[in-house]
C-alpha cells in the first residue's frame, strides 16, 4: 500500500478499530466498502515496506477479525496477511489520542489553578466551552477569561467551542486572548466558509461542530479547509450530561471522510466521554476526547486522565 492513497489510511483506522473492538460482521463489511469498491489499494509493494507501515499502527492484539479484514477486502493472501496471522509482534505506537479536560466542569473560582492541576495530570489540550444564553440556553465564559487562564496553559493549546451566534465578531477576540484552535457551530455562521478563514486570519485552527441531529453534509465543501471536526455527543448548553450511543456510526462517517481527505485533521468528540465509554469512542474513529466532569468531578485528575488512556491501549 502506498502512501499517496488516501484511503489506506482508512484501512488501518479500521484495522485499529478492530484491534479495540472486535465488531460484528456486518459492521465490517460496511466499513471496509469503502476499500473493496474501489482499487486503491496498489500491490507490487515490498514486503519490508509492509512491515514498515503495520508497524505503525497501534495493536492492540493480534486476532482472527484481523484475518476476516482482509477475507472481505481481497479474498486474497498477502505477505500483509500472513504477518497478521503468524502473530508477528508489532509495535504499538500509532494513534496519537488526545484527552481535552473541559474547564466548564472546573471549580470557576479557582480557574488557573484548576487549568495548571489537570495539565499536571496529563491533559493534551484545555477545551474552552463558550455559551452565549442565545444559540444555546446557558451562559459561560468569553475572551477575558480564556485571557486569564493563558498564564496557566504553558505550551498547552486552549481548544475554544463557540456555541454562540452570531459567531464572527467573537473569533479576533479569542485569537488575541490567545486560544489556538477555535471550532463553531455552521448553524451559527451566515457563511460558514467565510468563517472558516478569519479563523485562520486570525492565526488559528479551525473547526466545524456537528450537534447531534446536523448532518455531516457540511464538511462537503469545508473539509479540505478544516483542521478539526467536532461531533457533539450531547446536545450542547450544558456540562454532565449522558453520552448519546447514537452519534457512533456519525463518528464512523467523521473517520472515513478525514481518511478520504488524505488530510491531518483531528476528529474530537465532546459530550459525556469518561473511562467507561471511550473505548467504544475511540474504535468508532475518535482520536480526541473532551471530559468535563468525568475528569473535574473527579478527586484525582491524573487518575482519571489516566483511566481513560488505559482504555485506549
Ligand atoms: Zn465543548
Amino acid at each position: 500500500m502506498l502512501a499517496d492513497d488516501t484511503r489506506t489510511a482508512h484501512l488501518f483506522n479500521v484495522v485499529v478499530a478492530i484491534g479495540n473492538d472486535p465488531m460484528p460482521r456486518d459492521e465490517l463489511h460496511r466499513r471496509l466498502a469503502i476499500i473493496r469498491n474501489s482499487n486503491v489499494i496498489r500491490e507490487g509493494i515490498e514486503s519490508a515496506q509492509r512491515v514498515a507501515l503495520i508497524g505503525q499502527v497501534k495493536w492492540g492484539r493480534v486476532n482472527f477479525d484481523a484475518v476476516a479484514i482482509h477475507d472481505i477486502s481481497s479474498g486474497r493472501s498477502s505477505p500483509s496477511t500472513t504477518l497478521i496471522t503468524t502473530g508477528l509482534p508489532l509495535s504499538r505506537n500509532h494513534t496519537n489520542y488526545k484527552i481535552a479536560p473541559s474547564i466548564l466542569s472546573a471549580d470557576f473560582a479557582r480557574l488557573g489553578e484548576e487549568v495548571r492541576a489537570v495539565i499536571d495530570a496529563g491533559a493534551d489540550l484545555i477545551h474552552f466551552d463558550v455559551m452565549d444564553n442565545h444559540y444555546v440556553p446557558n451562559l459561560t465564559i468569553g475572551p477575558m477569561v480564556c485571557s486569564a487562564i493563558k498564564p496557566h496553559v504553558g505550551n498547552t493549546p486552549i481548544d475554544v467551542h463557540l456555541m454562540v451566534k452570531p459567531v464572527d465578531a467573537i473569533i479576533p477576540e479569542f485569537a488575541k486572548a490567545g486560544a489556538n484552535i477555535i471550532s463553531f457551530h455552521p448553524e451559527a455562521s451566515e457563511h460558514v466558509d467565510r468563517t472558516i478563514s478569519l479563523i485562520h486570519e486570525c492565526g488559528c485552527k479551525a473547526g466545524l461542530v456537528f450537534n447531534p441531529a446536523t448532518p455531516l453534509d457540511y464538511l462537503d465543501y469545508t473539509l479540505d479547509k478544516l483542521d478539526l471536526v467536532l461531533i457533539m455527543s450531547v446536545n450542547p448548553g450544558f456540562g454532565g450530561q449522558k453520552f448519546i450511543d447514537g452519534v457512533l456510526p456519525k463518528i464512523t462517517e467523521g473517520r472515513e471522510r478525514i481518511a478520504a481527505s488524505g488530510r491531518e485533521i483531528l476528529l474530537e468528540v465532546d459530550g459525556g466521554v469518561k473511562a467507561d465509554n471511550i473505548a467504544k469512542v475511540a474504535a468508532a474513529g475518535a482520536d480526541t476526547f473532551v471530559a468535563g466532569s468525568a475528569i473535574y468531578g473527579a478527586k484525582d485528575y491524573a487518575a482519571a486522565i489516566q483511566q481513560m488512556r488505559a482504555q485506549l491501549r
